[in-house]
């Protein structure tokens, strides 16, 4: 029957409709971090098709490096499994995971990663180096790059953009208060 040879073509259709909707609600975690000024990276696990946790980068606010949206996120996932290995599930990322954040990937054997946009300067989900697939670790994780990429990366160079034209502002002030005031 035909119908068996289409499944191949839905089901991939239907994974990539899946990573889109999880990706969006980790771009939602994301906007949580621009609005306390952090940098703009979410992250959700999802496990049996439902999120379990969500987290978003608050290492500023929260001062400490730990404070990353994965390890937030994978925190909120142990308590709530009341597990620290976490198969099956999927952790949806905005940007490429750091190096802490991929060991703890595939240190919780998380078995998917979906990855918004890579980081040039931190990646370690292929771009520096490939933590999450390293065939001599004890687990491997199965890697989708690019979901939402453009948005993934717009949400960033926003934040940057703005950062610098707050900190030009700033630097405006600050010698306006320090020159003398020649006006009457
Ligand atoms: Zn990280």
């Amino acid at each position: 029957m035909n119908t068996e040879k289409k499944e191949p073509t839905e089901s991939t259709e239907s994974t990539e409709k899946t990573d889109i909707k999880f990706m969006k609600a980790a771009l939602k975690q994301a906007e949580k971090a621009i609005a306390i000024g952090e940098v703009p990276i979410g992250a959700v696990i999802v496990c049996e098709g439902k999120i379990i946790a969500r987290g978003y980068n608050r290492r500023n606010t929260d001062k400490t490096t730990l404070a990353h949206a994965e390890i937030a996120c994978i925190r909120k996932a142990c308590k709530k499994t009341g597990d620290w290995r976490l198969e099956g599930c999927t952790l949806y990322c905005t940007l490429e995971p750091c190096q802490m954040c991929a060991g703890a990937i595939i240190q919780s054997r998380i078995d998917r990663v979906v990855i918004g946009t890579t980081s040039p300067k931190s990646g370690c989900g292929g771009t520096l180096l490939n933590i999450l697939q390293n065939p001599d670790f004890n687990h491997q994780a199965d890697v989708r790059y690019g979901i939402l990429r453009e948005e993934c990366t717009e949400i960033l160079q926003r934040f940057f953009k703005d950062l610098r034209k707050r900190n030009k502002e700033r630097k405006k002030m600050l010698r306006m208060q320090a020159a003398p005031q020649s006006e009457t």
